[in-house]
């Protein structure tokens, strides 16, 4: 790994760590040169998950356009870039997950908005605002009574538990499949 500082290519690790989902290692490394510090994280290479997005068109998913849509979305929340991370983490996992190949860019849209319900109510709001096109002040409401609404629905579930079709959360917090 080379040295974002100065390009040498010799590093020490300083620490491993699994992410949430155990789908990706967090390595803290230290070049051996120029002791600068930085993080690199190491990921399976998965099957490409195609999205069916909404003009027709095709795109294999990219986690760094949905992690940078979260972003934004998050923007003076407070919300960590690590925390943004380990979500997109548990989207990919989850996607890789479920059983369909293909998805549409809406039902993405939605996962995320599951997991950005959790951490910040101005950070769904921004998301779907992009996300769900809103046409008209109408939508916007109509959006913001569901939120109240899942909000409501779940303030006796546990945090992060969300379905995709065909797809349930396990007590400890892993997905199980269920096809039929
Ligand atoms: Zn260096």
């Amino acid at each position: 790994m080379q040295c974002p500082s100065c390009n040498y290519t010799n590093t020490r690790v300083l620490e491993s760590r699994s992410t949430e989902a155990g789908q990706s290692i967090r390595r803290r490394r230290e070049c051996l040169r120029c002791r600068y510090r930085f993080t690199t994280y190491e990921r399976i290479e998965f099957v490409p998950i195609v999205v069916n997005k909404k003009d027709g068109t095709k795109e294999s998913f990219d986690r760094s356009k949905v992690l940078r849509g979260m972003v934004r979305a998050c923007e003076k929340t407070g919300i960590s870039p690590q925390k943004l991370e380990s979500i997109v983490d548990e989207i990919e996992a989850q996607l890789q997950q479920q059983p369909k190949q293909e998805l549409s860019s809406t039902e993405i849209g939605e996962l995320v908005l599951r997991y950005l319900r959790q951490i910040s109510e101005v950070a769904y709001i921004r998301f779907a605002s992009v996300y769900g096109e809103f046409t008209g002040i109408e939508d916007f409401v109509a959006t913001l009574q569901d939120l109240q609404t899942e909000v409501e629905n779940d303030e006796n579930k546990e945090d992060w538990a969300f379905c995709l079709p065909g797809t349930n959360v396990a007590e400890d917090g892993s997905s199980i499949i269920t096809t039929s």
